[in-house]
């Protein structure tokens, strides 16, 4: 037991972890290409947070928070990003600089969800946000650097689906028109769905209880109750894609999983992922500023998940570059050659180069079978021969060669 990781949470073995560092560079590389900051916000917040910002009718809030009390305050694992960053946004007062706010960031969240193949407790996403516009560019823009990156990666095989779900206004009107098309199905529901009629009948569309999702076929779409304004910005949406020359498909099916979206709502879907195969989802939320008690704050933004993302690149054959082996492996023989061995290595690593030696002490042999796996460009070797004549022997790999070279033109020899 000691030795087993809690369910749903998975370890990044050294093995894999190269893996990791390529994405994450990737993503920090595009984020600022675009011209977005980091953002870092703390790994738990106040439970009320993500009540509110989330929505006390949802999965995340009803059933998959990690939630403790400590000291009278109810503290929550982050289970998203978005509503830390509003509440940082809020509280640091960083809408009175320059519009548009843009940031990103790279974080783990945590949700109490059932584990399958790209389902976890402890997973990892990446996501982006602009504040300070309701400009269907800022949306486009969001959803452009969502796809600049998948085609960086690689990622052929997936579809960008879009969809408007609204603002407060169409929707209590939408609200109405599906409570009303529910009532002959009500006993049907699950129990918290029972619950959701009343308060927010639209989570209802996204139970995943089989029964619940009989129920809401053929149900009345948010998209053909959408106001003017609304049904305005979807418009101009899909014609800054089409400039964009980016290809989507309307999916009237989408309602994402959180209640703080307002019209804008969008989903890349992978075609190698089964059934979690929403790789990056996200779109627009202007009114969770003042849901949270700050100033109106029109705001866009998605999540992508990490493990996601890797699996749905495995799944389509994509290398990754594994990192290079070191510059040189300096092995030594006596008491003497330990010194300068160990001062080399010192020298050499302060100037940069990645170099490895044997603090096993083995003899010779040993060393050399080590040094065969890390895959060094050179093999260094130092005996008392050496160290008489002032010198080191160095070998290079790949073609054999081996000379010998002064201990103050190492540096020069191996180096890039
Ligand atoms: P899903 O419908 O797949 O549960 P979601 O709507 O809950 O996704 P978001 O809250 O929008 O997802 O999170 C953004 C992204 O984070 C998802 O598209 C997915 O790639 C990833 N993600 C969400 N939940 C998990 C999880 N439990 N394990 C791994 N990745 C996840
Ligand atoms: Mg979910």
């Amino acid at each position: 037991m000691l030795t087993n990781a809690p369910k749903g949470t998975k370890d990044v073995l050294p093995q894999e972890v190269y893996k990791w560092h390529y994405v994450e560079k990737a993503f920090d590389d595009i984020c600022k290409r675009y011209g977005f900051n980091e953002m870092r916000t703390p790994v738990f917040e106040h439970t009320e947070l993500f009540k509110r910002g989330v929505g006390d009718t949802t999965d995340i809030v009803q059933k998959e928070m990690y939630t403790w009390e400590q000291a009278k305050r109810s503290l929550t694992l982050r289970p998203e990003g978005t509503a830390p960053v509003v509440r940082s946004l809020v509280e640091h007062k960083l809408y009175a600089e320059v519009q548009p706010q843009k940031y990103y960031y790279n974080i783990p969240c945590f949700r109490y969800e059932k584990p399958q193949s790209g389902r976890l407790r402890a997973f990892h996403q990446f996501g982006i946000e602009i504040f300070g516009t309701d400009n269907m560019m800022a949306d486009a823009e969001i959803i452009s650097l969502a796809k600049d990156f998948l085609d960086e990666m690689g990622i052929e095989d997936v579809k960008l689906h879009i969809n408007s779900i609204g603002c407060p206004n169409c929707r209590e009107e939408y609200k109405k028109v599906l409570k009303e098309f529910l009532a002959p199905k009500y006993d049907q529901l699950c129990d918290t769905c029972k619950d959701r009629y009343e308060r927010n009948p639209i989570r209802i569309l996204d139970c995943k209880s089989p029964e619940d999702q009989e129920a809401v076929k053929g149900a009345p779409r948010m998209i053909d109750h959408l106001c003017q304004e609304c049904k305005d910005a979807f418009d101009e949406l899909q014609e800054d894609l089409d400039a964009l020359g980016i290809e989507y498909e309307i999916d009237p099916g989408i309602v994402r999983g959180l209640d703080y979206y307002t019209k804008t709502a969008f989903e890349f879907i992978s075609g190698k992922l089964g059934a979690q195969n929403t790789v990056c989802g996200g779109g627009r939320y202007d009114h969770l500023s003042e849901t949270l008690g700050g100033p109106p704050i029109p705001g866009v933004g998605f999540g992508l998940g990490i493990e996601r993302l890797l699996l749905t690149m495995e799944e389509s054959g994509i290398e990754i570059p594994k990192p290079e082996g070191a510059d040189a492996f300096i092995a030594f023989v006596g008491d003497e050659a330990k010194k300068k061995a160990l001062s080399l290595t010192g020298e050499l690593r302060r100037k940069g180069l990645k170099i490895a030696m044997d603090p096993m002490g083995r003899n010779m042999k040993g060393q050399f079978k080590y040094a065969d796996r890390l895959s060094a460009r050179y093999t260094i070797v130092i005996g008392d021969d050496e160290i008489a004549k002032g010198v080191v022997s160095v070998k290079e790999m790949e073609s054999g060669e081996q000379k010998e070279v002064a201990f103050d033109q190492v540096e020069t020899v191996i180096g890039r």
